[in-house]
């Protein structure tokens, strides 16, 4: 069984040493979230997240979800641990305090969804969908949708869903047909059925809000005629108790490759009654405000998990015993080829959580900082980085995941030692919130070319002012530099030739998202240098300098051979027809 243990160092050192996460507290919203609270309160998290949640893991795969009469039992073990865990505060962390939340930063709430993720990730969509529909309904309900809903949404009691997929319409929401017909008293019946709907039907919550993507009888065709719906599994009454069950049903649930724990359900609406959320066909719009935080909970995920294949990987091969290396030693660890697959596996981990932190950090900046222009700043930053954290992360997981049962040789690929379960896992990460090529077309065709092209220049002007001068880390800051000059001659070449042929962009789209990442991560290992060079830890500065030489040598040159790859034309691939492929 995979154990886990919070990178407690680790997670203290990229907030405290390279992120100054302290500046959060500079703004007037979180005054009270300094270092010393916010780092006592991830301890105290870390304490409840390995003793009640990483026990569910394995078991929790193994016995999966089950239906029954329109009802769905999850794993034993769950409800009790979900009870506590939202008792505990851990779901309304940074939820504002007007609705019962803590109204701690986003940051703090994202180190807190990155523990649960390697302890369980299954577990931690029940809280991860909950947040989302909170704030999907934050973002655009009226008063009184949201005094009926978030206080409980907020604190996690109530659970909630995203429902938006359909058997036709999954990347193209375009397609949706759910219909939503005017009741006459200001509440809509819906019709129509959902699939693939994640934690659609328990019993772990007194009841579940679903955030419902559906269409009005007069509304456009395609995604202009959308709009959004907050629909109860059981109806509110004007006091706030529970009334009559609505009428929507879970049909089946899934049986999957991964998150076993999680239920994933086809949800039946017959009739069942819905408040519209916002204005009419305005729906893509709202769910896009839910969908990009979500997509940064789904990168949390991905790093959740690289951290879960990286620790387990690096403990069984310092304790496996096989064959003489060259170097002497007697444990798997000494032959250069594992050492090869854990320093990957360290360097992506450690460089992608400094990728997703600042990510966070820049949430909250970009909702809170009293200054119009920081917040601006920050937004663009968000918009940039959200397909990274979410495309680069969960690709690694699966890539990581996929290492660890290497270094674990044969026994990886026995249950028992649970790395198995990270493989399998991690896929679905690439493929919810937006596939990973959704993520990429999203990068190159909208965030490249917003605001004139001006998010990318803010990244290369950010690492060459990091990266120029003279310092003592030249084996880092040297490709460094070159990378992003590579990188920003890719980055004119398909704003240039987006305009006469998308093929090429799209074509390069998923090379391009990595080779952005691995520059991205080039910075982060460069500033976690820096930080450590002066570190009174010996052991910590030279595990953390020898890692930033092994990405400088071994992962950052990659970047050339991805741009070289992104800048070829795409025309005689796509003029192939589809019959002879
Ligand atoms: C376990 C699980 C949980 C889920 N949870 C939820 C949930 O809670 N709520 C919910 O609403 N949905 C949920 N989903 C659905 C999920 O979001 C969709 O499966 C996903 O959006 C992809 O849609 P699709 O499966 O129809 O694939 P398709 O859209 O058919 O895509 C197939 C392939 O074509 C590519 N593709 C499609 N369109 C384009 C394009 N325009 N450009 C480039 N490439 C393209 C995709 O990248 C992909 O590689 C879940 C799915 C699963 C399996």
């Amino acid at each position: 069984m995979a154990s886990y243990k919070a990178p407690l160092r680790e997670i203290h050192f990229v907030l405290d040493d390279v992120l100054n996460v302290g500046s959060l507290s500079q703004m007037p919203v979180f005054a009270e979230a300094t270092p010393d609270v916010l780092s006592g309160l991830i301890d105290e998290a870390a304490k409840l997240i390995e003793g009640q949640i990483a026990p569910l893991n394995a078991p929790g795969d193994a016995e999966g979800c089950k239906l029954a009469n329109g009802e769905v039992t999850v794993p034993n073990g769950f409800t009790d641990a979900y009870r506590q865990y939202w008792q505990a505060g851990w779901v309304g962390i940074a939820n504002p305090t007007e609705y019962g939340g803590t109204g701690l930063p986003y940051t703090l709430g994202k180190v807190v969804d990155e523990m649960t993720c390697s302890a369980d990730v299954a577990f931690a969509l029940y809280p991860g969908l909950t947040v989302g529909c909170f704030e999907g309904i934050l973002a655009s309900g009226s008063d009184e949708i949201k005094q009926t809903y978030l206080p409980k949404l907020a604190t996690g009691e109530w659970t909630g869903t995203m429902c938006l997929t359909e058997p036709q319409a999954g990347s193209d929401l375009g397609a949706v047909k759910t219909k939503a017909t005017p009741n006459g008293d200001g509440s809509f019946a819906l019709e129509g059925g959902k699939i693939f709907i994640t934690s659609g039907e328990h019993t772990m919550a007194d009841n579940i809000i679903h955030f419902v993507l559906a269409r009005t009888p007069d509304s456009p065709a395609g995604v202009k005629g959308l709009s959004t719906f907050v629909v109860p599994k059981f109806l509110v009454n004007a006091d706030g108790s529970l009334g009559a069950r609505n009428g929507v049903r879970c049909t089946s649930i899934e049986h999957k490759m991964g998150i076993h724990g999680s239920c994933t359900c086809a949800l039946q609406f017959d009739g069942a009654k819905g408040w519209m959320v916002g204005a009419p066909n305005t729906g893509i719009q709202n769910m896009f405000v839910m969908m990009n935080l979500a997509r940064i909970l789904v990168g949390m995920q991905g790093l959740g998990l690289c951290e879960l294949a990286t620790q387990n990987a690096i403990a069984y091969a310092k304790d496996r015993k096989q064959g003489k290396a060259f170097n002497g030693g007697a444990t798997i660890i000494d032959h250069p080829d594992v050492r090869r697959m854990l320093l990957t596996m360290k360097a992506t981990t450690e460089g992608a959580r400094v990728m997703a932190y600042e990510t966070g950090m820049y949430v909250d900046i970009s909702h809170h900082h009293p200054d119009a222009a920081v917040r601006e700043e920050a937004q663009d930053w968000v918009e940039l980085n959200t397909p990274l954290v979410k495309g680069f992360c969960t690709d690694s997981a699966v890539d990581l995941g996929s290492l660890a049962v290497q270094v674990y040789g044969g026994h990886g690929f026995i249950r028992e030692h649970g790395v198995e379960q990270i493989m399998r896992d991690a896929k679905i990460l690439c493929l919810y919130e937006g596939t990973n090529g959704i993520q990429a077309m999203d990068l190159v065709r909208r965030k490249l070319m917003l605001n004139g092209g001006r998010l990318p220049q803010r990244f290369f002007a950010k690492v060459r002012a990091e990266s120029t001068g003279d310092m003592p880390l030249g084996f880092i800051a040297k490709p460094l530099r070159e990378a992003v000059d590579e990188l920003e001659k890719t980055t004119l070449w398909l704003q240039e030739s987006y305009k006469t042929n998308p093929d090429d962009a799209g074509f390069g789209a998923v090379d391009f998202l990595r080779a952005f990442s691995l520059t991205y991560l080039g910075f982060n290992w460069l500033r976690m240098a820096k930080a450590a060079a002066n570190h009174s830890d010996a052991a910590f500065r030279e595990a953390k300098l020898n890692t930033a030489q092994f990405f400088a040598s071994r992962m950052l040159p990659q970047v050339q051979l991805l741009c070289a790859t992104v800048r070829t034309p795409a025309a005689s691939l796509m003029q192939l027809s589809a019959e002879v492929l």
